[in-house]
């Protein structure tokens, strides 16, 4: 067609850019091998150490400039693999239990590369990534026995999804148009309530909604580390009569310490009597009401105007993924569409036809495809192995805590209701104090020497090594490795301890 074809090759080739790869079938090479290897990777876990320091070089690496030329995909490719893969947290392996932390599976993996290769903008639309995610949320809703009117979407994560709840409660409940005239058109202080035990999330949400940390009122905990609800009670009582505007109580399914429920059908009698929206932070535990076995701890939750809870910590989903699920989803809508905007406006026909607004029912307009590896995952093992794996979890955390009864020096420090355990090294002759410092230290080794990983933390007044399980990979003996682990690395610091003392 073109008589000087020379010509125009060269000049298109310094004239337009593309990112795309020069040589595809290198491309489909390289992509293979980061296929396998990292399934490899996946594979062979276990004989790898849970964790691992960086080395001061790697750091080094990792504070270099940006290039300025190109390295080539191959170069990158093997920075990663030397800098940045050896270095993970470790949430990936069979001994890792510490916060709360999925592992991920290799198929939500390849799932993650295809929604990033379709890079679809699940904004709304009429595209099929709106559908697959309204089908997920709705599995979810129906899965962990929410009412069918519900609805909401998927997150980031469970922090995101609480801030997009409270922001609801706020302006459903506050009793002024706050999406008009802001929280200044308040002339009562807004108070939320939620247990001592509860996720900082909640008072990061607070804070971002403009309600304070002083419009978070911390209601005491009972033995069992649940809400106590006569303190609740009588902390709405007390507020009403001073003056302020209590809108919002926060129920926690899994409190991050202990995994302890609290009680949502007195939770949710208390939430109508005030008329207040009741709310549960279902991070860790929602995801146990799939099973029936379990579903008993969660009676009630089906009460609440929303929930926030992960699909990346006990559904083993890759990160980051969470769902916001409200009762009436048109004040999702209400709350996150405050004015509409022409340049966003819905078509009759075409990709902006069709009945999807993500972006007018949460924060986020552009946003990514969470939904795929949600709904691959599901149909890859099906439900029912989901709750078995749930179960399993549970079980071997009840294991978990039989084996540190029956060892000597070892304590349960806390109730494990469900998928959390709390232990402790107590010799008899240690005092309280000492034994705080030896079980700090306990974890640091567990750590440093790549045995396992639980995380500590202070409950009741004691310091606590916390093993909370959402880890699909984990076997009995993994259990077995870390009572046997902190039951040596405790006995070898006691030396260092009766010297300092
Ligand atoms: C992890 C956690 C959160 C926060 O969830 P992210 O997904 O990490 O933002 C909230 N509440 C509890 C109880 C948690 O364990």
């Amino acid at each position: 067609m073109h008589s000087d074809t020379t010509l125009t090759a060269a000049s298109v080739e310094t004239a337009e850019l593309t990112l795309d790869p020069e040589n595809w079938d290198e491309m489909k090479v390289l992509g293979r091998r980061m296929v396998d290897d990292m399934l490899e990777h996946l594979r062979t876990l276990r004989e790898r150490p849970v964790w691992q320091p960086m080395p001061e070089q790697v750091k080094q690496a990792l504070r270099e400039r940006p290039p300025e030329h190109p390295e080539g995909a191959e170069a990158a490719y093997r920075d990663f693999q030397r800098d940045v893969l050896p270095y993970a947290t470790g949430n990936v392996h069979p001994r890792f239990w510490g916060w709360v932390m999925g592992t991920g599976t290799p198929m939500g993996m390849l799932a993650e590369m295809l929604a990033a290769g379709m890079n679809p903008n699940v904004f709304g639309g009429e595209q099929s990534a709106c559908y697959v995610e309204e089908q997920v949320v709705e599995w979810f809703r129906d899965l962990i026995g929410y009412p069918a009117s519900g609805g909401g979407l998927l997150v980031s994560s469970c922090s995101q999804a609480t801030l997009t709840c409270l922001t609801v409660a706020r302006d459903v409940k506050l009793g002024v148009d706050v999406k008009e005239g802001g929280l200044a058109s308040m002339s009562k202080r807004p108070v939320l309530y939620a247990s001592s035990e509860t996720h900082n999330s909640i008072d990061k949400a607070a804070s971002v909604l403009g309600l304070g940390r002083n419009g978070v009122c911390s209601i005491r905990v009972n033995a069992a580390y649940e809400m106590d609800t006569r303190a609740l009670r009588t902390a709405i009582r007390r507020d009403l009569e001073e003056g302020l505007k209590p809108f919002c109580i926060v129920a926690s399914a899994g409190t991050v310490n202990t995994g302890a429920l609290d009680n949502f059908n007195e939770i949710a009698d208390i939430a109508r009597e005030y008329d207040l929206w009741m709310h549960v932070d279902g991070a860790i535990g929602t995801v146990g009401a799939m099973s029936p076995k379990l579903r008993p701890l969660f009676a009630g939750m089906e009460r609440a105007e929303s929930i926030a809870f992960d699909l990346h910590k006990w559904m083993y989903m890759p990160y980051g993924v969470a769902c916001a699920l409200v009762r009436n989803p048109d004040e999702l809508r209400a709350s996150f569409t405050p004015v509409i905007a022409t340049y966003l406006a819905r078509g009759t026909g075409g990709l902006a036809a069709g009945k999807y607004y993500y972006g007018g029912i949460g924060m986020d307009l552009s946003r990514a495809f969470l939904a795929l590896k949600v709904w691959m995952s599901i149909k890859e093992q099906g439900v029912a192995k989901y709750r078995a794996l749930i179960e399993q979890n549970v079980e071997d955390t009840r294991y978990l805590v039989a084996r540190v009864e029956t060892t000597p020096d070892l304590e349960v420090a806390a109730p494990a209701p469900l998928n959390v355990a709390c232990i402790r090294f107590k010799p008899a002759g240690v005092s309280e104090a000492d034994a705080d410092a030896l079980n700090r230290e306990i974890v640091i080794q567990l750590h440093e020497r790549g045995i396992a990983v639980p995380s500590g933390g202070i409950v009741g007044s004691r310091y606590v090594i916390r093993v909370a399980n959402t880890n699909q990979r984990s076997r009995r003996e993994d259990f077995d490795i870390l009572v046997a682990a902190i039951h040596d690395i405790g006995h070898e610091l006691l030396p260092s301890i009766a010297t300092a003392a």
